[in-house]
């Protein structure tokens, strides 16, 4: 329930005005998000990849309705690559981006599929200069056959370019029995919106059932899994498959996001294992802040402590 309304809340322009104008969010927010420059995402990737983790970068913004602000959202992603590339934290991948389909554009009123496609294939050119690679977020489910429909067709120009499959969708085992082919980096995760019972599981452990389905696909397949979850349980269930089935460590990754579960981050890395850090930055925080206080009523007691205790 609490989760429906934060959702809910995530797209409402007033609590936006609200949470976002409120005096010392923003400390809050820093546990979550890097800080508002690429100099601040630069210095956090630094410190990563220095702890032995890798990296995949996020400019926050979404929903675009406005073609220069998605060209600019490319632009900035660009810029971004360039100054990771110079640093040398691009070299064999260890930092990489992460970017959300329709903050480039695919919701545009007008040409939204071939503005999003153009600005990233721009940010893939730029991904490949400097010796990295790029990965396409998955939004709500009415974004899912576009977004999946564009991966494929820029595919052909950039094979490296990654997607992402949610498991509370019920279509995402048969979309990760066609994505499990060798050379196609596929990110799992749970994911972060709601959707009608027609499209999604209702229930927690249906989406983790599916979740467990999917990651044996993936790792069966002969793809590039990247294990996106904090949930033990399933990091559990793929450490176990892997070993079952003898899986290299260099051939797949787990994926988890900046400000959570860092000890489990830390751990993991220290066992021999790919862990690659999900590290988003910009002023365009509120949709992002209000997923993560979706996803754990915990943090929501954290925030408002934090409130009272300024006040
Ligand atoms: C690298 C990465 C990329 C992602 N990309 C996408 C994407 O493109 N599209 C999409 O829809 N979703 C994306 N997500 C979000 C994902 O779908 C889930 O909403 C989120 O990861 C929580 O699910 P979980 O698997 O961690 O399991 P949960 O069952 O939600 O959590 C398991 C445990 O992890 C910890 N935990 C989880 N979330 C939080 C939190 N917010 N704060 C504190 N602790 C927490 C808690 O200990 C919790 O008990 C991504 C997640 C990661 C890690």
């Amino acid at each position: 329930m609490l989760r429906r309304v934060l959702l809910a809340a995530s797209a409402s322009e007033r609590v936006r005005q609200l949470i976002t104008t409120a005096p010392l969010t923003r400390d809050v927010v820093r546990r979550f998000v890097a800080g508002d420059s690429a100099a601040d995402a630069l210095t956090v990737t630094q410190r990563l990849l220095g702890e032995g983790l890798s990296v995949t970068i996020d400019y926050l913004g979404e929903d675009t309705v406005d073609p220069d602000q998605a060209t600019a959202v490319a632009s900035e992603y660009v810029a971004l690559l360039e100054l990771l590339a110079r640093a040398g934290l691009t070299v064999g991948g260890r930092a990489e981006v992460s970017v959300k389909p329709t903050a480039v554009g695919l919701g545009l009123a007008e040409h939204g599929a071939k503005t999003a496609a153009e600005n990233i294939g721009r940010i893939c050119a730029a991904a490949g200069a400097a010796g990295t690679t790029v990965t396409v977020d998955m939004e709500d489910h009415t974004r899912v056959e576009a977004t999946l429909r564009l991966v494929s067709d820029l595919r052909a120009d950039f094979p490296d370019l990654g997607c992402v499959i949610q498991s509370y969708l019920r279509r995402s085992p048969g979309d990760c029995e066609a994505l499990a082919v060798a050379g196609s980096r596929v990110r799992l995760c749970k994911g972060a919106y709601r959707a009608p019972d027609g499209f999604a599981f209702p229930a927690r452990s249906e989406i983790d059932r599916c979740y467990a389905r999917c990651l044996r696909i993936l790792l069966d397949g002969d793809g590039y899994p990247m294990l996106a979850t904090h949930d033990p349980r399933l990091v559990a269930i793929a450490k176990s498959r892997v070993t079952t089935i003898g899986r290299d460590p260099g051939s797949f990754e787990y994926q988890m996001l900046y400000g959570i579960r860092t000890d489990e981050q830390a751990r993991l890395a220290a066992e021999g294992a790919q862990v690659r850090v999900y590290v988003p930055y910009g002023n365009d925080w509120y949709g992002y802040f209000m997923r993560r206080l979706a996803e754990r009523p915990a943090n929501l007691a954290f925030f408002l402590r934090a409130l009272a205790s300024r006040h």
